[in-house]
């Protein structure tokens, strides 16, 4: 089925600013609660939210098959399990609707005010409740930066590292979407030099982690694979991410069975979920792997996207400093590649599934994805707009994420990702 809601030449009836990231081609997946608290899903279109619950009521999807309360409902669970006929069915009717060429919707006031909000009267929630979460660690650069501070700078990559796409569970209650603060956690870490006792206290090492997330579609069942030649099938679309880590945490903590509380105390997701298919455009090429993958590794196709991304800091009342630039493109393991390994024992993968890609560092030392490298574990401290300078980040923080795709014709962005990291709560002991 053709996705002509990507068509580049369309323009909406809705007023969207030439730098916005919800042009009429995007149309991304997100839930919010409006002004009269209602719950729904809905769209995204420049700065105007749409309420999709209220559009099929109204009957504007009534050419669609879909059950009649698909959008009333608090997280996009079951729309993603319809699959993917069904989502481009969606996208595409909904860019119909917008069209500057379209009738109907647009001269229909009473219509017009059950369906549309400006995004400052609604409140986003999160898109999906995710079920299970997991987090690769698919960078190369990332994971040699991190193998030379953490372990042994001769052995950076482990063996294993060039063969299968690392990941671990992380944990999905935690999962808060932009724009909710999170408190500086609390944990053991190393004892001092000299000392038996290890520290205990809030992290003093507490980092961002720059990295995207996809959500996927039920997929296989269990003891069955997912084929990598129809990963892509599965899945729904991609989020920005902020795996928020405490450094000092984990490096007490992590040997012998990995992340754990150092990670598990917040991650971020943006809200809304771009679509694959929206993103169609900006395949790009995969990067050049070392090693002949596994057979069932090996892709076919471009299955790389060019998404750049950017981090900033805004200390309490200041003004933001950019600290790092990246690309998405950078990632050693495609996403396919990933969903196939997850699957590849027989793990069954629901609808609403989170998948991390790691943090994303890139060649250059501007453009790592984590506090750890970009101060090289502090000893190169940024320099900030406000001629103060960070080794991690500080309380009253605000980081910042955005991502966004762009060539001649189109931007499709992600909007914000971001969280002010508040000072930790006074405990006792
Ligand atoms: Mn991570």
């Amino acid at each position: 089925m053709k996705i002509t809601a990507n068509n580049p030449n369309r323009k909406s009836w809705l007023e969207v600013a030439d730098n916005s990231d919800f042009p009429i081609q995007n149309i991304p997946f997100g839930v919010f609660i409006t002004k009269d608290d209602i719950i729904t899903i809905g769209t995204r279109i420049g700065d105007f939210a749409i309420d999709l619950g209220a559009l099929h009521q109204l009957g504007y999807f009534k050419d669609i098959p879909l059950t009649d309360d698909i959008f009333l409902q608090d997280s996009l669970n079951d729309f993603i399990a319809d699959g993917r006929k069904t989502w481009r069915l969606v996208r595409n009717k909904i860019a119909d609707l917008f069209d500057v060429t379209a009738n109907g919707l647009r001269d229909q006031a009473d219509h017009k005010d059950k369906v549309i909000f400006r995004m400052e009267d609604v409140e986003m929630q999160l898109p999906v409740t995710v079920g299970d979460y997991t987090d690769f660690y698919a960078s190369k650069e990332h994971a040699t930066n991190v193998g030379t501070l953490f372990r042994d700078p001769e052995n950076a990559l482990l063996p294993n590292w060039l063969h299968i796409p690392i990941g671990y569970h992380g944990r999905s209650s935690s999962i808060i979407p932009s724009g909710t603060p999170i408190r500086r956690p609390y944990g053991q870490s190393r004892p001092a030099e000299g000392s038996n006792t290890p520290t205990f206290g809030p992290s003093r090492l507490l980092d961002f982690e720059l990295e995207m997330a996809f959500i996927t579609t039920d997929s296989n069942h269990l003891g069955e694979r997912i084929p990598i030649e129809e990963a892509e099938e599965y899945i729904f679309g991609m989020v920005l991410f902020n795996d928020w880590s405490a450094r000092d945490i984990q490096g007490w903590e992590y040997q012998p069975l990995g992340p754990f509380l150092g990670k598990n105390f917040a991650s971020t997701i943006s809200p809304w979920i771009v679509t694959l298919d929206a993103l169609e455009p900006f395949r790009t090429d995969n990067p050049e792997q070392v090693n002949e993958p596994l057979p069932y590794l090996k892709v076919d196709g471009q299955k790389s996207y060019d998404i750049k991304l950017q981090v900033g800091i805004q200390p309490e009342g200041k003004e933001e400093t950019v600290v790092a630039n990246s690309n998405f493109k950078y990632m050693y393991w495609t996403m396919v590649q990933q969903l196939a390994h997850h699957t590849v024992n027989g793990c069954n993968v629901r609808s609403g599934d989170m998948m991390g890609s790691g943090t994303i560092s890139g060649p250059t030392k501007d453009s790592y994805g984590s506090m750890l490298e970009l101060s090289w574990r502090g000893q190169n401290p940024i320099p900030m707009n406000d001629g103060s300078e960070r080794k991690f980040i500080n309380d009253n923080d605000t980081v910042i994420m955005r991502a966004h795709c762009d060539n001649d014709k189109v931007r499709i962005g992600f909007g914000d990702c971001t969280g002010k990291v508040l000072p930790a709560i006074e405990f006792k002991k």
